[in-house]
This record gives structure tokens, sequence and C-alpha cells, in this order.
């Protein structure tokens, strides 16, 4: 099923993110907790490429996996940075011949390496150029991009980043996802900013529970969100007591949500980092409001 059906439906429901394994070892207790996420029967889930710790090897095997074999709706995510044409075709080819409906055009980010090469050579720059290509294949995808209610680290003003995620939309986006955010008004200012630029496809945003104190340091050096006193001094208090933790931060979790329930939105997506008890704890305490 495609997102974009999915997405327009009038009732509330929750999508759960999942990443592939970093190592051939660790793929059966991935598969596993992968498996155990999709019993939920989540609205769709999300198959990162690469991120998360996880490696891109594995991402078609674990969407096709939780497809077939749970009926949920699958999104798996691919990048484009500093890969060849040849590569990026194949990889599209693979998901068609796969049965994968939606995909998630990401450029990736620029590792020192990567930013110190001749970027004049690659054949994809930018995640518009994978959705440009997505678009143009023989395959009807839906396809996703990422969306930065704080702006993306490598752009000088919120209006040039809302500049080029116009034109990657307009390249083709049918709904765009958000990176992290702890404080919900963030996601309010940035929504009221993007349909001003005439952006008005589904925006998906998404929530990352922190259960652990150690994990904050970590998702804000990649997202370099913006943490609330309100959610510091709960890490502060709780940071070093891992079941206390784990219960303010699925709390706080839940909170974010049912006040983006409450102010119009429909879907929700957890980054929910293999963790299916994380993942099932967050939708027993919205079980009423999911109806
Ligand atoms: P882009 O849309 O290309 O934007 C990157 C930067 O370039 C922005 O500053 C933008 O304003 C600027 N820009 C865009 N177009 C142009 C242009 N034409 N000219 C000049 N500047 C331009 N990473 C992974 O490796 N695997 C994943 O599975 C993954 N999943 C993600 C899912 C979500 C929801 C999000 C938010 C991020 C994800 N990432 C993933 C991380 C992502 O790859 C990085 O954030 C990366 O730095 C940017 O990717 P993008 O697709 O947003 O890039």
């Amino acid at each position: 099923m495609k997102l974009s059906e999915i997405l327009t439906q009038d009732k509330l429901s929750l999508s759960f993110e999942v990443f592939p394994p970093k190592t051939d070892t660790a793929f059966e207790s991935v598969k596993h907790a992968t498996e155990e996420i999709a019993k939920l029967c989540p609205s769709f889930m999300s198959v990162t490429y690469g991120a998360g710790g996880g490696t891109s090897k594995y991402t078609l095997d674990i969407a096709k996996n939780i497809k077939a074999n749970y009926g949920v709706p699958t999104l798996a995510h691919l990048t484009c940075v500093s890969s060849t044409k040849q590569t990026v075709r194949e990889k599209i080819e693979a998901m068609r011949d796969a049965g994968i409906e939606n995909v998630m055009a990401l450029r990736g980010d620029l590792t020192p390496e990567l930013m110190a090469s001749d970027r004049s050579q690659w054949d994809y720059r930018h995640a518009i150029d994978l959705v440009l290509e997505l678009k143009s294949c023989r395959a009807d995808f839906c396809v996703g991009g990422a969306c930065y209610p704080e702006i993306h680290p490598e752009s000088a003003t919120q209006k040039d980043d809302i500049k080029y995620l116009k034109e990657k939309v307009d390249a083709g986006c049918d709904f765009l996802t958000t990176q992290m955010f702890f404080d919900n008004n963030l996601l309010y200012n940035f929504l009221y900013k993007i349909r001003e630029a005439g952006i008005t496809v589904p925006i998906i945003p998404g929530i990352m529970p922190i259960t652990n104190g150690n994990q904050i340091d970590r998702a804000i050096k990649l997202s370099g969100s913006f943490v609330p006193q309100r959610f510091k001094s709960i890490v502060d208090k709780f940071g070093s007591s891992p079941d206390a933790m784990k219960q303010a931060g699925i709390a706080y979790a839940t909170d974010q949500i049912i006040d983006l329930f409450a102010n119009g939105i429909k879907n929700v997506h957890v980054y929910s980092m293999n963790k299916p008890d994380v993942a099932q704890a967050i939708q027993n305490n919205l079980s009423d409001i999911l109806g």
C-alpha cells in the first residue's frame, strides 16, 4: 500500500522506524526485533539505509520480510551521496522487483572524507537528484523526503532550507518526514512557514523517545535538536537510573504525540530504534486515543 493513501486517511495512527544490523551476526536478532514491532500493526514501518549504526546491506531484506509476512506497509530508505548512477539504478530495480512501493529519498550525511572530495564529479549531490531518478524510473513509487523543523545543519538560513525543500517537493516528493524535535512549538512554527512557501504535501512528524541518559547526547549531536529545559530536567534527574529514564522518556514522547494529535496531526512516526518494548509502551499509552 502506498503511504500517500495511508496519510490521507482520517484516522490517527503511529508508524515506527527500524534500522538494519551493523554486522551479519546481528541480523537474526534485528530481524526478530523488527518482527515484534511489525506485530503491533503500525500504519507503516520505515527501514533506514546505513543510518543509526546499521549497514545498508539488509534494508531491502527487512522491508520485504515485514511487508510479506506481517502485511505492514513499508518505506525503504535509500541514500545517494557519492553513489554512481549505475549503483543507484540497480538498487531501485531491486526495490521494484521486491514489490517495494514506498521509498524515502535521502542524500545521506557527508563524512569528513566526502566533504573533502571533489563533489563536482558526483552523479548525485542532493536528495532532489534521487527524487528525480525515482520519479523517472519505470516503477510508480510513492516518494518521501526529509525535512528539518530546526533547519538542516548545513543550511545558512531557514529561508534557504525551505527554498530547497520546496524544489525537492516539486521534483516529486509525495510526503515529508521530519527530523526529531523535542519541542512541538518548533514543528508548528515550521509547518506554518512551509505551508506559506507553498509546500502542501503531508508532513509526518518524527518523534524520538529518549530512553537512556547517554542516548540524548548522541541524538543531539546527530540532529542538532534543541532540548527544552523541561526535558533537560528529566534527563538530569533520571538519566543515571535506567528504568526511571526509560519510563520518563516514553512518557515525554507520549506527551509530545498526544499534543500533535490534538493539534491536527494524523500520523506520527516514532524513531523506535529496534526496540519493540518502547514501541509497544507508546502504543499502549495511546490505546484509547488511537482507537
Ligand atoms: P538534502 O535534501 O539534499 O539537503 C541537504 C542540505 O543541502 C540541506 O542543507 C539543504 O537545504 C541543501 N540543499 C538541498 N538541495 C540543494 C541544492 N539544490 N543546492 C544547494 N543546497 C541544497 N541518513 C542515512 O544515511 N540513512 C537513512 O536512512 C536516513 N534516514 C533519514 C530519515 C529522516 C526523516 C531524516 C530527517 C534524516 C535521515 N537521514 C538518513 C539523514 C540524512 O541523510 C541527512 O540529514 C543528510 O545530511 C541530508 O539528507 P537530505 O535527504 O535531507 O538532503
